[in-house]
């Protein structure tokens, strides 16, 4: 018998969930609300797009397995994107103090623009067998609290039409609407917990100067435990010689959209560094914002009722605080469990939606437990109080964090979590709590870990800082 698939969304979640279906099912269709534009270019469904968007690692690795084929990152590095290693080429600022950059290359990280990973994924993705792509809205689930059997959609101009399908994939975003259709059909109840820091993000596209295409990734993170908005900065190179800066703050420490406050910002950070890179660097956009940003997780997988026929992946199950680069490899890595788990089994076997669903949950639960537990810290944040628990383990990651800036051990293992790798039981271990309370290895570093052709290069851009300043 004839086993089709409907994936709804045509983004990261959408199009990697129609990748691990592709060659388990006989015919897939994406539903994508949006005119999707042919090549690497923005587009109205997917705002945070003008934003900087790092794939972590465990992302990477994901996608390679997902489409072997592709070479995502020989392509990236082909259309002028980075890979850049996370322990050796990033000069990051943590809570604790700057990490060194350890002579290990390790946990890579894919930059370029949004719109470039989107295309290439895209590309690959539905010029594969058995999958197609719809432009139309979807608007309910059809089928009952026992079994999703397809879709409404409508098209631009609001026809409906009812879509048939084994097994129906929402992919939706932050603004899915799963909830409100499985309530439709009688399933209610899902659990929704929000920790909002109230992230304001704005970014601005730099020209690279020349001589600099090598120059880290420079991260700039706040403290949570300031007692003071939380205050970031990210500068990432993107192909076309460019780079990327995103700028955020918490409640009460919002950036704004105006370009003349942007470097005032960049350099009122807990160090001006990336501020002095853009002051000498030529603007090549406005500074585009955002709010879309609070952690949001629907406990799906914990349902009291679950229809077979349904899963929901990507943002639409958790998005999070973008600070963390989490989203893209936790669409991913749900992308992966989807595929594991059909793997031997027939899309209508009992059961098989729900186990996507708790499979999927893992890595969700490891990057919500990473955001959501350092944002409830900062002033103004919309969540539940912290628990005791919350109080002990944050203090434990703090002193972590300190000795992980002297102590490549420690580093390297909180890498394997933050780049979603390893889940948090990975720092509970006791090699890792006797390195732990041992302490750091080396003393805190007084300045950003440059090197004298990466120092020469601030300097010639920098319009602001004091030549003493590191
Ligand atoms: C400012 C910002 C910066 C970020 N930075 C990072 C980063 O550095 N690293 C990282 O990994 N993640 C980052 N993220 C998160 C990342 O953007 C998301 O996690 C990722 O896009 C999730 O993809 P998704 O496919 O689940 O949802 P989305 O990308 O939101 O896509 C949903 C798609 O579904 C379509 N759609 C929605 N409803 C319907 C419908 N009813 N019918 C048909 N189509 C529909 C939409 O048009 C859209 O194409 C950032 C997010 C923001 C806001």
């Amino acid at each position: 018998m004839s086993r089709r698939a409907i994936v709804v969304g045509a983004s990261v979640a959408g199009l990697l969930a129609a990748a691990a279906l592709s060659d388990l099912v006989d015919e897939v269709t994406v539903l994508e609300r949006d005119v999707l534009p042919d090549g690497p270019a923005p587009r109205k469904g997917l705002p945070q797009g003008r934003h900087a968007h790092i794939l972590l690692t465990s992302g990477l690795n994901a996608i390679e397995a997902l489409l072997p084929g592709l070479g995502l990152r020989q392509r990236v590095l082909a259309a002028g994107g980075r890979e850049i290693s996370l322990t050796s080429g990033a000069v990051m600022l943590g809570p604790q103090g700057w990490f060194r950059r350890w002579r290990h290359h390790s946990h890579p990280l894919l930059t370029c623009s949004r719109d470039l990973l989107d295309a290439t994924l895209r590309e690959a993705v539905l010029g594969r067998p058995r999958t197609g792509l719809r432009h139309a809205r979807a608007i309910a689930l059809l089928g009952s609290a026992d079994r999703v059997t397809g879709v409404r959609i409508a098209d631009a101009q609001g026809a409906e039409e009812d879509l048939r399908a084994d097994l129906v994939v929402d992919a939706g975003g932050r603004g899915s609407r799963a909830v409100q259709w499985l309530a439709a059909l009688g399933i209610t109840g899902i659990r929704e917990a929000v920790v909002d820091s109230g992230v304001v993000y704005a970014s601005r596209v730099y020209r690279m100067p020349e001589g600099a295409e090598g120059f880290p990734l420079v991260l700039v993170q706040p403290d949570p435990m300031d007692a003071m908005p939380g205050r970031a900065a990210a500068l990432v190179p993107i192909e076309g010689g460019r780079w990327l800066a995103s700028l955020s703050g918490t409640r009460g420490g919002e950036p704004t959209g105006d370009p003349a406050a942007f470097l005032r910002f960049a350099l009122g950070l807990r160090h001006p560094l990336v501020g002095r890179l853009i002051s000498g660097a030529e603007p090549l956009s406005d500074v585009a914002l955002s709010r879309s940003t609070r952690n949001v997780r629907r406990y799906f997988e914990s349902a009291v009722t679950w229809p077979e026929g349904f899963v929901v992946l990507g943002d639409a199950t958790a998005a999070f605080n973008p600070v963390y680069g989490q989203g893209m490899s936790v669409a991913a890595l749900g992308a992966q469990a989807l595929r594991r788990e059909l793997g031997g089994s027939d899309t209508a076997a009992p059961g098989l939606a729900r186990r996507v669903q708790r499979a999927a949950a893992e890595a969700v639960e490891a990057a919500w437990s990473l955001s959501s537990s350092q944002d409830r810290w900062f002033p103004g944040v919309l969540a539940d109080r912290p628990t005791l628990a919350d109080h002990v383990l944050t203090r434990y990651v703090r002193r972590m964090t300190r000795v992980a800036a002297g102590s490549y051990r420690v580093s390297t293992a909180m890498c394997d979590v933050t780049t979603l790798q390893k889940d948090g039981s990975r720092l509970l271990r006791p090699s890792l709590l006797l390195a732990t309370l041992g302490g750091p290895v080396l003393p805190p570093l007084a300045g950003p870990p440059l090197t004298e052709a990466e120092r020469a290069i601030l300097h010639g851009l920098d319009r602001v800082g004091s030549p003493s300043r590191p």
